[in-house]
């Protein structure tokens, strides 16, 4: 397997997004690391809002779930997963959450937003992945005071903990276009990406960054039949990963792969148990033998 990284610039110029390339896989080592990113990676996010006082006309829970879905910085290693702490056995302490708070009263003569910027963490290193997300807004004369608690938790849990905007992946895209061929400017007008580029001197389209193509074949349908051949190439996979800023993007995809690592380990450990207790055990080695006679049994009768 090999991973080739795809210039940042060529997509985004925001250093929360990457692109890279993986070489000699599977579809389904791509979607093993797409789904550990979007479960099992850890974030931290509020979890509890002890409302103090709320004079604004919305509800303290509609204010809890707004709170709650603020990307956190996450990017933080002495921090224990509340169900792992051994120091408070998951009932919360200063070794598995961050406490917060936020403090804002609107003057008598203007409406004012609370930004994610207002909240205020007891760990410095806990703060708002963008300083600009408004919380809500507030009428004259309107005071909020609350107090929150933040903690890690994964995807599997609640949405809220998922260190990524969007990730996924597509094939690698191969296109080919028949020599030769005499083209109208509409075929390459019907590229959504811009990836053909129309010749009228010769009637002709060159490609311009083919990695962008989505593999959408409106270029395949537009053209004359097989003037433009559009295929896949399952065995490369452009990844595709957009942190929403609770961790830096390489953080998230490597933490996945030692995630997706440990399973892997664990599964041989287990394998190598089943089969110590298959060679060793005699009641069990009959068991599975009966269990296996009546699954043949069974296909038998189907
Ligand atoms: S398949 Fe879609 S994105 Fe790719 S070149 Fe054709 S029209 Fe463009
Ligand atoms: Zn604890």
């Amino acid at each position: 397997m090999e991973v080739r990284q795809l210039p940042f610039s060529q997509y985004s110029d925001s250093h929360l997004i990457n692109r890279f390339i993986i070489t000699g896989t599977e579809p389904a080592f791509a979607n093993a690391l797409r789904r550990i990113i979007l479960a099992e990676v850890p974030t931290i996010a509020i979890e509890e809002v002890i409302i103090i006082e709320n004079t604004l006309p919305l509800f303290d829970e509609y204010i809890a779930h707004r709170l709650g879905l603020i990307p956190l910085n996450s990017d933080i290693d002495d921090l224990n997963m509340i169900d792992e702490c051994e120091n408070c056995d998951g009932a919360g302490c200063s070794q598995c959450t961050i406490g917060l708070g936020l403090t804002r009263e609107s003057g008598q003569d203007a409406t004012e937003t609370i930004y994610s910027s207002d909240l205020e963490a007891s760990d410095p290193r806990v703060y708002a992945a963008s300083d600009t997300i408004p919380i809500m807004k507030m009428g004259k004369g309107q005071r909020l005071i609350l107090e929150a608690i933040a903690r890690f938790g994964t995807g599997k849990e609640h949405a809220k903990f998922q260190p990524v905007s969007s990730v996924g992946y597509q094939y690698m895209p191969i296109i080919e276009i028949r020599p030769g061929t005499k083209f109208t400017k509409e075929v390459a007008d019907a590229c959504p990406r811009e990836i053909l580029e129309f010749d009228d001197k010769n009637s002709s389209i060159n490609l311009s960054n083919p990695l962008k193509c989505n593999l959408c074949m409106e270029c395949v349908v537009a053209a004359e039949k097989d003037s433009i051949i559009v295929r896949e190439d399952k065995n490369q996979i452009i990844f595709l990963v957009e942190s929403n800023g609770s961790l830096p993007v390489e953080n998230i995809v490597i933490k996945a792969a030692d995630i997706l690592h440990g399973k892997a380990e664990d599964f041989i450990e287990s394998l190598h148990t089943a089969s110590e207790e298959y060679e060793t055990d005699p009641k069990l080695r009959s068991k599975i033998i009966s269990f296996e006679r009546i699954a043949i049994q069974k296909e038998d009768e189907n």
